[in-house]
């Protein structure tokens, strides 16, 4: 990926901030993006102290924030000149049984996880026309996929970017742009560590690899579809969840 410019939104911490490190690895320029600069710094840090072959340059965004986003990406275009990997990664999840949410719960977490991703891709799609050249790979979840009680907001913004994903994929695709979506299942970061103690026993038991998985192992399937072997890829949904859908 020598050459190559990421854009990886969530990029502060957990998913997100593995996936920089992975694609700073291989090679790539990454802009890391989030709300928190703090963290940002550390991740910057944290490339240099592993000497990786690739560069972190932080910079702050909140996705929900619209306006934010144009001046974003004119940002990374004047500083990199191009931009041929995007990765839709932040999100949130704002529990509550479906009879009891409130119309803000499920249109904060709709704006952070699925609207966003609109207005970024939108943004930084025009660039990889222009190139002739882009992978988009949006982070989903196995909610998404197979629904779960208590996240009636989180599983529609994660099967509403399957749907997204397919559709850019089939618009995109003559001009070779490829998107994908990963649907990671339980792994261990801090939206999972909130989880009580009792359930998560009790997900790892009806997990066939019978643990929660690692950030790395996200981030590594991600890179495989950012880089060279995954050229004739698109449209798909890569399932990371130690079987646990199957
Ligand atoms: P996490 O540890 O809670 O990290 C979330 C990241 O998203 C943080 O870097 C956060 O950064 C960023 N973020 C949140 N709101 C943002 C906003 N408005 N603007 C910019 N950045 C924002 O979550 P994670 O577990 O790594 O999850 C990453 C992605 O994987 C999410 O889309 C999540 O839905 C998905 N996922 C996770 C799991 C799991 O088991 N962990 C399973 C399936 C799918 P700041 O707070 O600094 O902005």
């Amino acid at each position: 990926m020598n050459g190559q410019v990421a854009i990886v939104t969530g990029a502060s911490r957990g998913i997100g901030r593995g996936v920089c490190l992975s694609l700073a690895q291989r090679g790539a320029t990454v802009v890391a993006a989030a709300r928190t600069e703090a963290a940002l710094q550390d991740l910057v840090e944290e490339a240099r102290r592993r000497e990786l072959p690739g560069r972190i340059d932080a910079r702050p965004l909140d996705v929900t924030q619209r306006e934010a986003i144009a001046p974003f990406v004119d940002g990374v275009l004047e500083a990199h000149g191009r931009t041929d990997i995007l990765v839709n990664n932040a999100g949130i999840t704002r529990d509550g049984l479906f009879l009891n949410m409130e119309d803000d719960q499920f249109d904060d977490v709709l704006t952070a996880n699925l609207r966003s991703v609109f207005w970024l891709t939108r943004a930084v799609s025009r660039a990889m026309l222009q190139a002739r050249y882009g992978r988009i790979i949006n982070i989903s979840s196995i909610a998404g996929v197979m629904g779960n009680a208590g996240q009636v907001n989180y599983a529609a913004s994660k099967a509403g970017l399957i749907g997204m994903t397919k559709s850019i994929a089939k618009e995109l695709g003559k001009r070779k742009i490829t998107c994908n979506a990963v649907a990671p299942g339980f792994i261990t970061t801090d939206m999972t560590d909130v989880l009580p103690e009792k359930l998560r026993e009790e997900v790892k038991k009806v997990i066939p690899l019978g643990r929660f998985g690692t950030v790395e192992e996200v981030a590594e399937t991600v890179a495989f579809l950012a880089g060279p072997g995954a050229g004739y890829i698109t449209g798909q949904v890569l399932v990371v969840d130690g079987g646990l859908r199957m």
